[in-house]
C-alpha cells in the first residue's frame, strides 16, 4: 500500500476522462459513481467488444452482434458522458485530452486504457497486405474472403502467421468450417520453435496430431521477411503461395502514448507503479494492455477488467487522500479452443485437453457479455449473471489451476 499524496479536496465532484472504452475503461467507468465524480468516457468505436471469441466469426458460429454491445447506453448507464472520437494526445502538464476532432476535454483525473494495436514489426508488406486479427470487423473480413475464395472452387492457400493463441484459435476456426475440402491449404508460421510457446511441449504435438489428416504444414523456428499480395517469403529462404494471409502475429504501445510522453522510451507501453498510476503524471492512471507493470504480465482481457477496476479504486483513494491499493493479479491459466477438434487448457507448466473446456469458455464469454450489459436494461438478470460469473471466472477459472479440480471435470487428458 502506497499512501497517495493529499492535494486534492475532499467533497469537490472531479471530473474524471476515461480514453478506451473496452475491458480495462468500461470496468473503469463502472466501478465510478457518478454522484462523487463527472465521468467523460471516449472512445473512437461506437462498440465494447468481446475480443476472445473473434476467432469465431471466421467459421461463422458467432456473428458480429454477438460479440458487441453499445458504448453509448452502458456508459450512460452507469451515469457518465459517452463521447465517440479518437484521442490524440493526453497532455499531462495541461490536463487536458486532445481529440482528432479538434475538442479539448480538462480533466483532473485520466485514466488511460487503450490497448495495444496490431504489431507487424516492420516486415515489408505485412501491413498492406496481411490481414489483421484484432477487432470484430477484422474477424468478420477474413471470414468473408475466405468464404469468397473457398467458394470459387478453386485452390485455396492460406497463411497464417503466428502460432500462439489467437493463429491456433484461428486456426481451429479454419478447419473446423473447410477441413473436409481437399483444394484447401493452411500454412502456420511460427517464430519459435514450437505451437503455443508460452505453454508445455506436448501441447504443440497434440495440436499437430489433430492436424495430420489434414492439408495443414507448419513452419516453426522460422520469421516472415516479406509479405507480397499473393507471396509469403520465409527467413529459412522458403516461398509460400498465399491467396488469403491472417497476421497474429502480435501487438504493440498505440502512437498516443508516444505522443502523451507516457512511457520511458518510443514505443514503449506506459509505465506505471504497482499502483496502475503513470510514472510520468501522478494524476493519470493507466489500465489494461496499455499499461507496464513493474513486473509486466500477459496482456490478458481479465486482467485488463481486475485492472479497470483497480484503476478507478485508487483514482477515488487519491481524491480522498486514502492509501492505494497494489495490483494483485496471480496466474490464471488460458483456454485454447481449436475448433470442433479440441480444446486446451494451458498453463506454464502444464496442460490438458478435451471438449469439456469448450462449455467453461462458452459460459466465460456469455456470463461476461452479459456482466458487461447494462445493469439498468437488464434489471435482476445482471445480478444473477454477476453472481454466476464471479463463480465462473472468479472460482472456477483461478481453481483450474489445481489437478484436482480439473480431475472433477471428467474426460480431460493430461498432456505431458
Ligand atoms: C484475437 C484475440 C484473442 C484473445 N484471446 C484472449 C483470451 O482468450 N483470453 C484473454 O483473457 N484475453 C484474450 N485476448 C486479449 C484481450 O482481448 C486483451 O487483453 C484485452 O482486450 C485488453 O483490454 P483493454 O481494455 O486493455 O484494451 P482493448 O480491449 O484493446 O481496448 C482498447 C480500447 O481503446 C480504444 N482506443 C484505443 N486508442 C484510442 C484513442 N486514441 N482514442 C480513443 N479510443 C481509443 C479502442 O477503440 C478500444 O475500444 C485476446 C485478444 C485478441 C486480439
Amino acid at each position: 500500500m502506497n499512501k497517495s499524496s493529499r492535494t486534492f479536496i475532499l467533497g469537490h465532484r472531479y471530473h474524471v476522462v476515461i480514453v478506451g472504452a473496452n475491458f480495462a475503461g468500461l470496468k473503469a467507468a463502472s466501478a465510478l459513481s457518478s454522484e462523487d465524480f463527472r465521468v467523460t468516457v471516449i472512445d473512437t468505436h461506437p462498440y465494447f467488444e468481446f475480443l476472445p471469441n473473434i476467432h469465431e466469426l471466421i467459421s461463422g458460429i458467432k456473428k458480429p452482434a454477438n460479440l458487441r454491445l453499445p458504448r453509448k447506453s452502458l456508459i450512460e448507464g452507469f451515469g457518465h458522458t459517452f463521447i465517440r472520437d479518437f484521442v490524440t494526445k493526453v497532455d499531462g502538464e495541461k490536463k487536458r485530452i486532445d481529440t482528432a476532432t479538434g475538442q479539448k476535454f480538462d480533466y483532473d483525473f485520466c485514466i488511460v486504457a487503450v490497448g495495444g494495436v496490431n504489431n507487424t514489426f516492420g516486415v515489408e508488406g505485412a501491413d498492406q497486405y496481411a490481414m489483421p486479427f484484432k477487432s470484430v470487423e477484422n474477424c468478420y473480413l477474413i471470414g468473408q474472403k475466405l468464404a469468397h475464395l473457398v467458394k470459387s472452387g478453386d485452390r485455396t492457400n492460406i497463411v497464417i502467421v503466428g502460432g500462439n493463441l489467437e493463429g491456433i484459435e484461428a486456426l481451429g476456426e479454419i478447419l473446423r468450417k473447410y477441413r473436409k475440402l481437399a483444394e484447401v491449404n493452411i500454412a502456420v508460421i511460427e517464430k519459435s520453435p514450437r505451437l503455443l510457446p508460452g505453454t508445455i511441449a506436448s501441447v504443440d504435438s497434440e495440436i499437430r496430431g489433430l492436424c495430420q489428416p489434414f492439408n495443414v504444414s507448419f513452419h516453426t523456428g522460422v520469421g516472415v521477411e516479406k509479405v507480397e499480395e499473393k507471396t509469403i517469403y520465409l527467413s529459412s529462404e522458403e516461398i509460400l503461395p498465399s491467396d488469403i494471409t491472417i497476421w497474429t502475429g502480435g501487438s504493440c504501445a498505440p502512437k498516443i502514448i508516444d505522443e502523451s510522453g507516457l512511457n520511458n522510451a518510443p514505443g514503449q507501453w506506459a509505465a506505471v507503479n504497482h499502483c496502475l498510476q503513470s510514472q510520468k503524471y501522478n494524476n493519470i492512471f493507466i489500465a489494461g494492455d496499455a499499461a507496464e507493470l513493474p513486473n509486466p504480465i500477459s496482456k490478458q482481457a481479465y486482467y485488463a477488467m481486475d485492472m479497470g477496476i483497480l484503476a478507478a479504486e485508487n483514482l477515488q483513494h487519491m481524491a480522498n487522500g486514502n492509501s492505494f491499493a497494489n495490483a494483485n493479479l496471480p496466474a490464471r491459466p488460458s483456454i485454447v479452443t481449436f475448433g470442433d477438434l479440441s480444446t486446451f487448457l494451458v498453463t506454464d507448466k502444464f496442460a490438458f485437453s478435451g471438449q469439456s473446456l469448450a462449455a467453461i469458455k462458452e459460459s466465460i464469454f456469455q456470463l461476461n457479455m452479459v456482466r458487461m450489459d447494462n445493469p439498468i436494461r437488464l434489471g435482476g438478470i445482471f445480478d444473477t449473471a454477476f453472481r454466476i460469473n464471479s463463480a465462473a471466472t472468479g472460482f472456477v477459472l483461478p481453481s483450474l489451476t489445481s489437478f484436482s479440480a480439473l480431475k472433477r471435470l471428467g474426460k480431460l487428458k493430461l498432456l505431458n
